[in-house]
């Protein structure tokens, strides 16, 4: 049976409708499942996440190719779906939680004692929610300490923004949190008749493998200007600042300083690269005193 079929099967069986609340489209194609695990190049002491296994589908293939994994799902008629479906397999375990709301690192690391075991690497692969792609991003990239890669499945949309050039209409805060926090790359794109029921958005899968290449100084203080630049992306960053009341920092202050490190007084957030943002931060943070 392929993965299409045991859906239907399961559909039927149980009586499962999508919930559209929680952001559920099931992938039905098999040969998307297999490149999405192949991508993540799964590796004996590799620990795996899934946020959202939904029905199993992608599941399916972690279990077959992992040691170890760790299912977060929020609906909790799904529980019984994946214990019956994987009862031959026990190398997971799964919690009925919503990601948003827990500590990741503190269930990896119950697991661990649990194995006595501690894990390389930790992936997160997934089909994710796209309703709260942002957030898990987020979460994923800045608080959780273990993760080391992150391989999904979201919007093409939102995949696009992740690695876009400056200069573009793609470009904003998300590309200088992600690019600041990883390197990222689209690996391919999947069309929205993979999935039952159909999304309207066409989908990307993305990989990010977490590295903090940069030599950021303040990191608040870099999060908090990149926030008030893109405020206003089409006006002139000074004048973005100047109403976010950046830092207190009046007009003369921040004109000064952009011509300081010989920007124009009418660059527009859009404009500056991550390379040029860090400058500017790095040198606000001088002038205070690293405080
Ligand atoms: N992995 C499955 C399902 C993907 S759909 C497949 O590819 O077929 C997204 C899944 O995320 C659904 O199962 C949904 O119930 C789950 N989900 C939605 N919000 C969630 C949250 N806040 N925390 C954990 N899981 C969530």
């Amino acid at each position: 049976m392929n993965t299409l079929e045991k859906t239907r099967k399961i559909i039927n069986e149980y009586n499962i409708k999508a919930n559209k609340k929680f952001g559920q489209n099931f992938l039905i194609d098999d040969s998307i499942l297999e490149k999405i695990v192949e991508v993540a190049d799964i590796q004996e002491n590799d620990l795996i996440l899934e946020i959202g296994p939904g029905l199993g589908n992608l599941t399916e293939y972690i279990l077959k190719k992992s040691n170890y994994a760790i299912l977060i799902e929020i609906d909790p008629k799904m529980e019984f779906i994946l214990k019956n479906r994987f009862s031959n397999f026990h190398n997971y375990k799964l919690i009925n939680e919503d990601i948003l709301k827990i500590n990741i690192d503190d269930f990896i690391e119950k697991v661990e004692k649990e194995l006595n075991k501690k894990f390389q690497k930790v992936k997160v692969v997934a089909n994710l929610p796209y309703y709260i792609t942002t957030p898990i991003l987020f979460k994923l990239l800045q608080e959780s300490k273990r993760i080391n890669e992150i391989i999904v499945m979201i919007q093409k949309e939102v995949a696009e923004r992740m690695v876009a050039k400056n200069k573009s209409k793609e470009y904003g805060i998300l590309t200088l949190m992600v690019d600041y926090l990883s390197d990222a790359n689209i690996c391919f794109l999947v069309p929205n008749d993979s999935f039952i029921p159909k999304p309207e958005v066409t989908s990307a899968v993305i990989k990010l493998v977490k590295n903090k290449k940069y030599d950021v100084k303040e990191e608040k203080l870099f999060f908090e200007f990149i926030h008030s630049a893109f405020a206003q992306r089409r006006k002139k960053i000074v004048n973005s600042l100047e109403s976010k009341h950046f830092r207190n920092m009046t007009k003369e202050e921040l004109n000064q300083l952009l011509e300081k490190l010989g920007y124009s007084l009418n660059t527009r957030a859009e404009e500056l690269t991550i390379q040029d943002y860090i400058k500017i931060v790095n040198a606000i943070g001088e002038e205070n005193g690293n405080e």
